[in-house]
């Protein structure tokens, strides 16, 4: 008897998941979902991989999947702990014969797959591959020859066919009769967390029905058509899909938004702002396979690079950079943006990130980790991707981006609005960067 565990992630999500179709087919069926401890904890870059805006997104996405699934007859039993020792346990406890789960490029998760395989060798363990755009088996190279450029990935992948969406399950076998009722208790660790008070204008609420929501929203608007004017403006709910963070979560997958934007195009017509939206898919994509052939590189100084860029871990400084204190007006309006609503405009990442790598010379990782703890639209191999991309040590053949803070004020913000919106003023500091040095000396003034 088939006795089957989906271990769920980033596919929250009833619509396009092949992972569901599969596990439906079983004969009994657990949906299980690990909140992990170490999520909550801090790491080396004084960090902490979860931050409580994208934790309360999370709860959502939670809450909206286990309502889909008690609609089908199943429910999700969602675990606090440890990722392995759970899966461990509940395979061992509920004799499960095939473990279900969506393959992510991630190095984490794919070395929980690894311990998990050596620690049951019994266990079929199914990865599907849906998290992308293609699947590995659509790329029309070997993974090892991935080009090592954005613009020949784009070249190769201009041949191939995008799949349409999956049909949606409507029915799922029964849970197992021993098991215990799925726990609504809480552990200690876990951050309570207060509503998200945001001056943007909008809010992003977790779920998969909020995702579909938005994207119908989207694309039976004119913003598509026009996207490639306004993708670069530092405000606004229009000037960008808004998608990220429930493409991120699996509550949307790449193939549905890929589906919207061709219908779009065959009703209104394709046009340059069309074009530049699949493109930036298209980066998503290409960050993906990049992450899946590098693996750990991903997260190491020097990336991608022969040698490692010329910075260091300034404490003072990147502490300045988080919230919001450098003596950078625009760089201090977004990282306030940033920390009071876990979302930032494409733009806006660009430079905050140059500028704590080349204004403030610090170690590229300590951003790209303040980045995954705040994004509410975290993903692993954009984000790290992206970091290395401005940093030089990724997969930019021209090596590097440097802001020019004062030029895109002028561009982005002349009249100060942006600015207003998010700093106070009166707040600003006018204490000059440092009053230590690298090694922790006081700096005479
Ligand atoms: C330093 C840095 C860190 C970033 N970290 C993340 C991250 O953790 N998660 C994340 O989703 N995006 C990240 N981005 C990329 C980009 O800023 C966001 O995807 C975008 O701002 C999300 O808003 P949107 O959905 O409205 O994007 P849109 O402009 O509407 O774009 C549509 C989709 O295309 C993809 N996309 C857009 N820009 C990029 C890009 N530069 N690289 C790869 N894919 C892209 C995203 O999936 C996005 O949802 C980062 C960019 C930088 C410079």
């Amino acid at each position: 008897m088939k006795r089957t565990l989906y271990w769920l992630n980033k596919d929250l999500r009833i619509n396009d998941n092949a992972a569901l179709n599969l596990a439906s087919k079983s004969e009994h069926l657990l949906c299980v979902y690990v909140v992990d401890k170490q999520c909550f904890e801090g790491n080396n870059f004084q960090s902490k991989p979860l931050g409580d805006i994208r934790w309360e997104f999370l709860q959502g996405c939670l809450d909206d999947f286990n309502e889909s699934l008690l609609k089908l007859g199943q429910e999700l039993y969602i675990v606090y702990g440890d990722t392995l020792s759970t899966l461990t346990r509940l395979c061992e406890n509920y004799q499960i014969t095939d473990v279900i789960t969506t393959k992510l490029p991630g190095t984490y998760e794919n070395r929980l797959i690894t311990q998990l395989n050596e620690r049951l060798p019994e266990l079929t363990i199914n990865q599907v591959d849906q998290f992308t755009l293609f699947t590995k088996n659509a790329l029309p190279f070997e993974l090892d020859e991935l080009p090592v450029s954005y613009s020949k990935f784009r070249k190769k992948m201009a041949e191939v066919s995008i799949s349409k969406p999956v049909p949606s399950v409507q029915s799922l076998p029964s849970m197992f009769d021993t098991l215990p009722a799925p726990t609504r208790f809480k552990p200690e660790w876990l951050p309570s967390v207060s509503a998200i008070k945001a001056k943007q204008g909008f809010e992003f609420e977790g779920g998969e029905e909020q995702g579909l929501k938005h994207l119908r929203q989207y694309f039976s608007s004119n913003s598509p058509a026009e996207y490639k004017q306004v993708r670069n403006n530092l405000d606004g709910w229009e000037n960008s899909s808004k998608l990220s963070p429930w493409l991120n979560s699996g509550c949307i997958s790449v193939r549905q938004v890929m589906n919207y934007l061709t219908d779009f195009e065959q009703q209104q017509g394709k046009n340059s702002s069309t074009e530049c939206l699949y493109l930036e898919l298209l980066w998503r994509e290409y960050y993906q396979w990049v992450h899946y052939k590098v693996g750990a590189k991903t997260y190491q100084f020097k990336g991608l690079a022969k040698n490692p860029p010329l910075t260091t871990f300034y404490p003072e400084r990147f502490n300045k950079w988080c919230l919001g204190n450098t003596p950078y007006p625009l760089v201090n309006a977004f990282m306030h943006e940033l920390r009071q609503t876990g979302y930032l405009s494409n733009r806006g990442r660009q430079i905050v990130a140059s500028c704590l790598v080349n204004e403030l010379s610090v170690d590229w990782r300590y951003g790209a980790a303040w980045f995954e703890e705040q994004l509410i639209d975290y993903d692993a191999a954009v984000n790290w991707g992206n970091w290395q991309y401005i940093a030089g040590v990724g997969v930019d053949p021209r090596g590097g981006r440097h802001f020019n803070i004062e030029k895109q004020t002028k561009l982005y913000d002349p009249n100060g609005d942006y600015q207003a919106k998010w700093i106070d003023q009166s707040q600003q500091s006018t204490q000059p960067l440092d009053s230590v040095d690298a090694s922790d000396w006081p700096v005479l003034q």
